[in-house]
């Protein structure tokens, strides 16, 4: 994939849109969690003040008042000596304060889907933005799955570049494409008819085994006639293809529980009560399963096995465990499944963690993402 390299273009004394990944998840006092995605986007913005650009940074953020004001108040502390100024002002009346911006300088906008032509790909919000610089660069990888306003109108309309963690996302992910004899994936979360062109892929490419957790794994054991008793499935059923294939992997114990956070034991994969619902996969399974893919010589894993959000992390923690303390080459993306593995200490240049969760899952299925297709020379 050639993709066009910022770090080939003049910047020095130019205003430089800047798309980043900004959507970070923040704490009930509104203040930002987990900095992961601000902390991967600091390599192009440091790299643009030092080279003396006016940076227009551009991103969103889906919670909590919309705003981005605590994400720009975050990331100030993370550059101290860069000047960030945050302002409110909608694009179309942004004019002189772009102008004032000095060189090595950034102009920090509010939340871009405030603006109405934001996810309709609106051209007019496109050249509004257009018109606000010289050079586009998007490193906002975790949401290339989607064609906006400021990261694909935007890019058509002047020449743009790809930021150095875009660039990085991109080349890591594109290892996963092919996959060498031993490889494992590992996909977990929700929703099976949303993974399931992922799947596909995955098998035709070769990979050796699909671990399937998560209520992913619920899906499959419905198929292959086992019990399930209430636990979350997708409405379709899966297609024999895929339940028949002896690649994919089911676990082959579980934990339950009648009602979520409370009492809940380990169970055999043949043996879930009907009133019972399937919360994580079970201790067995985690162990077998993260002595595999540690071992393995190459692991791609999305999604997690049980319902993290509600405590049930613990099949999750043991095989970000295992592939922390393993010797696999490894790809993880996914929130839930990127905070688990960055609870450890691992070698970075033998596990990637993407800042993509649904990016990533569509990159791997397709191979290429529609906010790529503008930044390719
Ligand atoms: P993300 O939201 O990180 O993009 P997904 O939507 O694919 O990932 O899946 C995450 C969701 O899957 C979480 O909300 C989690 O609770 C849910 N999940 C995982 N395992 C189960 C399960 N056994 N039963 C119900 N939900 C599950
Ligand atoms: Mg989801």
């Amino acid at each position: 994939m050639n993709l066009k390299d910022i770090q080939s273009a003049d910047v020095a004394g130019k205003r430089v849109l800047l798309r980043t990944s900004l959507n970070v998840p923040l704490t009930l006092q509104g203040e930002v969690a987990d900095a992961f995605r601000l902390e991967s986007a600091l390599p192009t913005i440091t790299w643009l003040a030092e080279q003396g650009a006016k940076i227009i940074l551009v991103g969103y953020i889906g919670r909590t008042g919309g705003t981005l004001a605590p994400v720009a108040r975050a990331l100030q502390t993370l550059v101290p000596h860069i000047s960030i100024t945050f302002t409110q002002t909608p694009i179309a009346s942004l004019g002189a304060e772009v102008t004032a911006l000095q060189n090595g300088t950034c102009l920090m906008l509010e939340n871009i889907r405030l603006e109405e032509g934001e996810e309709k790909n609106d051209p007019a919000l496109a050249a509004a933005l257009a018109s606000l610089a010289d050079v586009f660069v998007n490193d906002a990888f975790a949401e290339a799955h989607r064609t906006y306003a400021s990261n694909v109108g935007v890019a058509t309309l002047i020449p743009s570049y790809a930021g150095m963690l875009f660039q990085e996302e991109c080349t890591h992910l594109e290892e996963a494409l092919t996959p060498p004899s031993g490889a494992v994936a590992v996909i977990g979360g929700a929703k099976f008819e949303t993974k399931q062109p992922l799947i596909e892929k995955l098998l035709a490419q070769g990979y050796t085994e699909l671990l399937l957790g998560g209520a992913l794994a619920n899906d499959l054991l419905r198929a292959r006639g086992l019990p399930i008793g209430a636990s979350l499935v997708s409405n379709a059923a899966l297609p024999e293809s895929i339940a028949g294939d002896e690649r994919i992997v089911m676990p082959t114990d579980l934990v339950v529980t009648e009602e979520e956070n409370t009492a809940e034991r380990n169970t055999l994969t043949n043996d879930v009560r009907a009133t019972e619902k399937i919360v994580d996969i079970g201790d067995r399974s985690s162990v077998v399963w993260g002595a595999k893919i540690a071992a393995a010589p190459f692991v791609v894993w999305n999604g997690p096995m049980g319902v993290y959000e509600k405590g049930y992390t613990n099949a999750t923690n043991v095989l970000a465990e295992a592939i922390a303390g393993g010797t696999c080459r490894a790809i993880i993306g996914g929130g839930d499944t990127a905070a688990a593995i960055r609870a450890h200490t691992f070698d970075t240049k033998r596990v990637f963690v993407s800042t993509g969760g649904g990016a990533m899952l569509e990159f791997l299925a397709t191979g290429t993402l529609p906010a790529i297709t503008p930044l390719l020379s």
